[in-house]
């Protein structure tokens, strides 16, 4: 048998994981817990096999590079200018104070300034992957809290990238000081070096890339081969971070974030490159398993009182910090909760931060236990302060992004209509169904999800309900019972299939009409109780050979 650490690391990471996360949705935790157990299981301090943990960082890796893509992907440069009034300061004050805590920490714990500034630093930065799962899990990246999450991000991504260069830079000079060959002047000019390449990379991406990358994929998409447009999009997404890493100095993370916001501007490329990434998830997932590795449970019973404190700083003392922040800015509650909870927990840059200070003997190797027992206790209670802290979010419309910052519309109110129609979706085919009941005179209220669509219905006079049709607190607010109609006006057949199956319990008398796009789909439907299936490509066909044969005009 030959032996490839490769591929028994991507095959035991993701098998464990698939396996441990759906029991623990089975069980009804998140299935974050299953992946982080499943790292912990093929980790080296569990017996039977131990993984390779430098590939599986790597691997990880390779996760916040496609995520950060996926995410630069929506966001464009006014959205993200558009936060950063807030996330600037926020960030920063943020950090300071996680810092400033971790000082504290270290100092009673005997350690040096140092080595509780390097602690302070790891504790005060969140993990890109723990947080876009969040945002995403809770639909929450196209609203305005989300962009001031990402916005935030950035810029501790931004800091992080300096503390990287500034932590060595600090440590030579301290020996060299003590070797007297004054190189004491250097640190200001590893600063500014560092700090000159990002705006060296931000600029060149907003003057190159902006232009090259749109172009190039449009030009792929002209191929018409699908193959090559998935490998051009993987291949823009891997390259510009790989590149901005090696020739500029910033976070992989950072680079994918510009490629893909790079793509924005065009919702063709966007859309066809946002479909082309199926791996991102499993990549994605692989991060925890990385995480789940690092743990050593030894720490439980060596520190506990280390380990607690070290996660109240990261649960609480930065918690309690961003959300002072946000609330100084004049944001409602909500938005500071979601950017608190969102902050709490650690993960990739501060394992690498602690393992730097290892590794220049700046602090104790304690240091770094602690900071890996405090990032996977914290990524697993994170869900958990989601779910006491922050309101579940269809209840409001999300703003529009430079709108003001007062939301449009308040806490979910159960629909007044009866013997109405309730349809799902506004897009190309909800936005017509929408303008044919209107014309009937029917009364009929709207849920959807996206912002545009949403702000769509809401400016054609349509009751709205913003939020995921498929939950059950939204159809409730529709007042199924007492509906006639649904429409269920949106592609994805397994989440129209539980808005189906839901409404049927709720009432049995409801004539339902949803939406497919093959046989399978019609049949999933019917099963879960649609009384009629429109097969989209099949209506496609019957208006062509009509118009073709003037049965009908185009
Ligand atoms: P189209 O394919 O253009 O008709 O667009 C479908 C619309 O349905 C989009 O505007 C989506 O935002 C919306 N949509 C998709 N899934 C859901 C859902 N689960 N709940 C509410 N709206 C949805």
């Amino acid at each position: 048998m030959h032996h490839s650490p490769l591929i028994a690391t991507i095959v035991a990471g993701l098998v464990l994981a698939f396996v441990l996360g759906a029991l623990a949705h089975r069980l009804r935790v998140s299935p974050l817990i299953g992946y982080l157990l499943a790292g912990v299981a093929v980790g080296p301090f569990t017996p039977g096999f131990v993984a390779d943990q430098s590939l599986a960082n790597e691997l990880a890796e390779i996760g916040v590079i496609l995520l950060m893509f996926g995410v630069g992907l929506h966001f464009s440069l006014k959205d993200l200018l558009s936060v950063k009034a807030i996330a600037v300061p926020g960030a920063l004050v943020q950090i300071a104070a996680a810092t400033l805590l971790g000082m504290g920490l270290a100092a009673l714990l005997g350690w040096t300034p140092m080595a509780g500034f390097v602690f302070g630093l790891a504790l005060s930065v969140a993990s890109t992957v723990v947080l876009l799962r969040a945002l995403q899990e809770r639909r929450l990246m196209d609203t305005q809290d989300g962009r001031i999450a990402v916005g935030w991000l950035i810029v501790e991504d931004l800091a992080m990238v300096l503390a990287l260069v500034l932590i060595p830079a600090i440590a030579g000079v301290a020996d060299s000081a003590a070797e007297a060959d004054g190189q004491g002047a250097g640190i200001g000019g590893v600063v500014l070096l560092a700090m000159g390449k990002a705006v060296a990379f931000v600029a060149f991406m907003l003057l190159v890339g902006r232009r090259v990358i749109p172009a190039l994929l449009h030009w792929v998409a002209q191929t018409g081969s699908r193959e090559l447009f998935s490998l051009s999009v993987l291949a823009i997404a891997l390259g510009v971070a790989f590149g901005a890493a090696m020739l500029f100095g910033v976070s992989f993370a950072l680079g994918a974030f510009f490629a893909g916001m790079m793509l924005n501007e065009s919702p063709l490329s966007q859309r066809a490159a946002e479909e082309s990434l199926p791996l991102r998830d499993a990549f994605a997932v692989l991060f925890f398993v990385s995480v789940g590795m690092l743990f050593n449970p030894h720490i439980l019973l060596t520190a506990p009182l280390e380990l607690a404190a070290t996660l109240g700083i990261i649960l609480l003392g930065k918690s309690v910090a961003a959300f002072l922040i946000v609330r100084a800015f004049g944001y409602p509650n909500r938005t500071a909760l979601t950017i608190s909870a969102s902050l709490a927990q650690i993960g990739e840059f501060s394992f690498i931060l602690i393992g730097l200070g290892v590794s220049l003997n700046l602090l104790p190797q304690k240091g770094q236990d602690l900071v890996l027992a405090g990032a996977i206790l914290s990524i697993l209670l994170n869900p958990l302060l989601f779910k006491l802290f922050v309101p579940n979010r269809p209840e409001t419309l999300p703003k529009p992004a430079d709108a003001p910052s007062k939301p449009l519309v308040g806490d979910l109110h159960p629909t007044s209509l009866h013997n109405h129609s309730i349809l799902v979706g506004y897009g190309r085919v909800g936005s017509m169904v929408g303008a044919g009941l209107r014309l009937a005179g029917e009364p009929f209220l709207v849920i959807e999800d996206r912002k545009l669509p949403a702000a769509a219905a809401l400016a054609d006079g349509a009751e709205i309900i913003s939020g995921n049709a498929a939950d059950p607190k939204v159809l409730r607010a529709a007042n199924l019972v007492a509906a006639r109609r649904l429409f269920v006006a949106i592609p994805q057949s397994f989440e129209a299939g539980q808005v189906v199956s839901q409404a049927v319990a709720a009432n049995p008398d409801l004539r339902i009409v949803a939406r497919a796009h093959s046989d399978a789909e019609v049949a999933h439907l019917r099963k879960c109780g649609a009384s009629t299936i429109i097969m989209g490509e099949r209506e496609i066909a019957r208006g062509m050979l009509d118009i073709a044969f003037e049965r009908r005009h185009a």
